[in-house]
């Protein structure tokens, strides 16, 4: 092996161990915080599993002595009497512990499901605050589906951790105590265990190699048939097959990579024959050995028959218990290096810096200042040199062709993203300053790509617990759904969509825009920006709805974003975005008079879509 290769797989292994200790102190951190019971459970757990390994090595020892001595011609009456008390507490306690562990076991399934509730909630939580630009990032989103996958099915959350501790402890408990009774009454029974253990850990690794091998190779023969199958399958491909003619071709590649699967399966299924014998002969073979010794050792009245069936006895949990603890160590490395995607999640690196300063005042001034900006991971500025002063109060109307920057230059005043080059200042501060909360309490957006939630009209409105119907009812006869509102079948507790209740609403395409208005005037906050929801709606709807709104905003600043010009007749300025930058800024009269102007000529264009409305 390379030296880089050797270092490389050293600093996996570092890598690993690192993310096994984190993992764990977080796992029992949050176990004993939430559900600290959960620890008297695994208590009962391991009472009864010791009580239950007592009970088939320890006694039946004293059981077959007490037998043996009444064959040996002791006293009947005394042994016999022994004897059944033997028998009796063998059985009590074979079921006393078989009660503890089912209860047990049932109250662990219900803590499962509630930790995986809970790893789910906490997941969600954080993927809705984390900084917005990494819910464009394909790294962080990847991060995401690891941490979902890693945290509950792969890993087995807290309880699959915990189980998998608590068989390392079982397990080490069982050694340490049948290693005690081998040491005083068999103690060659070691070495033969520890070398089959070898052995069989040795096949084992190879067996799995073997598999994980032929995994990788099926995934990408699976891939490859899934591809033609799909094509011979689906109906849209229908045209290319049947013109062309390339049905057969496709069968035969089918066919051919279907033969190529088939070879890999029987060379696994070879494989694992021949290890499985070779682990079938381990088997056997310290058996064998296990037996002759020790019937050796009774033969030779060197021990008793009930040490004899404790030394088989022992000698089987001897090796159950090395085995378990292999596979209880691998497990818990595996699960933790996959619950550990979960918290690297959790600690990605914000994208933001994080401000404090408080948003102060009533009214506020918004400044653009050389302000450049290229989307992460892009090479392209979107936007170049924007210089753009609004007062307070101003309504300004964003204009320009689709991808012209309008909706990035909006993205970046509400600070989803960080300007590139430049800065922006509110009221005279860099954005970056101000805290994130008090920051976006200053806007209502109602984006292009709004959305509404499966949740109530009036959660879909107000979000919070405490909303108030008056002020709702307000906002939706501002946004001209009052009317309709009232019409639905609950009121403002209906349902939107019929994704949980079957009586859910579906609104229609306006109704809908409607309440993401009447969502962003609920809000109350001094600026409001209209983000092209309307462009799915013919120009002069669009035109009403933003004249309407225009009235709603009353004294607060306004932005409105269009590709058309919806709103720039009632607002006091119109920037003008194209060539990645402002290329015209000024009033409708002033724009709408430049000779060559792009406002001009846009206008000239569409003018006879407003020409009647405007008023
Ligand atoms: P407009 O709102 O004027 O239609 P946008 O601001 O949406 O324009 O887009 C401006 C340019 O930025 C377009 O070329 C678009 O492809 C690009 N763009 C928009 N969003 C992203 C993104 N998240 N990542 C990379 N490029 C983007």
């Amino acid at each position: 092996m390379e030296k880089a290769e050797r270092k490389e797989k050293r600093e996996k292994a570092k890598e690993n161990r690192r993310a096994v200790r984190r993992v764990l102190g977080f796992m029992l951190k949050t176990a004993w915080k939430e559900r600290p019971s959960l620890f008297l459970l695994y208590a009962a757990f391991f009472a009864g599993q010791c009580i239950q390994k007592v009970q088939i090595v320890v006694l039946p020892k004293f059981l077959l002595d007490e037998l043996m001595l009444v064959l040996g011609g002791g006293a009947v009456s005394a042994h016999l009497r022994n004897a059944v008390l033997y028998v009796a507490l063998i059985g009590g306690l074979n079921l006393f512990s078989n009660i503890l562990t089912n209860i047990a076991g049932s109250v662990r399934s219900v803590w499962e499901e509630w930790f995986n509730e809970y790893f789910e909630t906490m997941l969600a939580g954080h993927a809705m605050q984390m900084d917005f630009e990494h819910t464009e990032d394909p790294e962080a989103l990847d991060q995401l589906s690891r941490a979902k996958e890693g945290i509950s099915w792969y890993s087995g959350g807290v309880v699959g951790i915990l189980n998998s501790v608590y068989d390392m402890l079982l397990n080490v408990t069982v050694i340490a105590g049948v290693g005690v009774i081998i040491l005083f009454t068999c103690p060659l029974l070691f070495p033969v265990q520890l070398l089959a253990l070898f052995l069989m850990t040795l096949l084992n690794a190879k067996n799995n190699r073997l598999e994980t091998e032929v995994y990788a190779e099926l995934a990408k023969s699976n891939r490859i048939f899934g591809y033609y199958f799909f094509q011979l399958s689906d109906f849209s491909y229908g045209k290319e097959i049947r013109l062309y003619d390339s049905a057969e071709m496709m069968r035969q590649k089918a066919e051919a990579i279907n033969e190529e699967i088939t070879g890999t399966w029987r060379r696994l299924g070879k494989g694992q024959t021949r290890y499985s014998w070779g682990m079938d002969i381990v088997n056997a073979l310290r058996d064998g050995i296990s037996y002759f010794y020790i019937g050796l050792l009774a033969i030779t009245k060197r021990i008793t028959v009930g040490d004899f069936s404790m030394c088989v006895a022992s000698a089987s949990e001897l090796y159950q218990g090395m085995r378990g603890l292999t596979f209880a160590w691998m497990d818990i490395a595996k699960r933790c290096n996959y619950a550990n995607q979960f918290l690297k999640f959790l600690e990605y690196p914000a994208a933001l810096e994080k401000g404090s300063r408080e948003v102060t005042g009533e009214t506020h001034t918004i400044e653009f200042c050389h302000v450049g900006f290229r989307y992460p991971r892009s090479e392209q500025y979107v936007l170049k040199d924007i210089n753009l002063k609004i007062s307070s109060g101003e309504h300004l109307s964003v204009v320009g062709l689709n991808g012209a920057g309008k909706t990035t230059f909006i993205k970046l005043l509400c600070r989803l993203y960080d300007v590139t080059e430049g800065e922006i200042l509110v009221d005279g501060v860099n954005i970056r300053e101000y805290s994130e909360e008090a920051y976006r309490k200053l806007f209502a957006v109602v984006f292009q790509d709004f959305k509404l939630f499966a949740f109530t009209l009036r959660e879909n409105i107000a979000f919070g617990e405490n909303a108030n119907d008056e002020k709702i009812n307000e906002v939706l006869t501002l946004a001209g759904f009052y009317e309709d509102a009232q019409k639905l079948p609950e009121g403002l507790d209906t349902m939107l969509y019929k994704s949980f209740d079957e009586h859910g609403t579906e609104l229609s395409g306006g109704q809908q825009q409607k309440t993401a208005i009447a969502r962003a005037l609920y809000r109350d906050a001094p600026i409001v920006i209209l983000d092209e929801p309307t462009a799915a709606l013919d120009p002069v709807a669009e035109y009403d709805i933003y004249r309407r709104f225009d009235c709603l905003v009353g004294n607060k600043t306004a932005i409105y974003i269009s590709h058309r010009l919806s709103s720039c007749k009632f607002c006091d300025r119109i920037a003008v975005f194209a060539d990645n930058t402002i290329k015209e800024y000024g009033t409708h009269d002033e724009l709408a008079g430049k000779k060559d102007g792009i406002y001009a000529e846009m206008f000239a264009t569409q003018a006879q879509y407003y020409v009647e409305h405007a008023s």
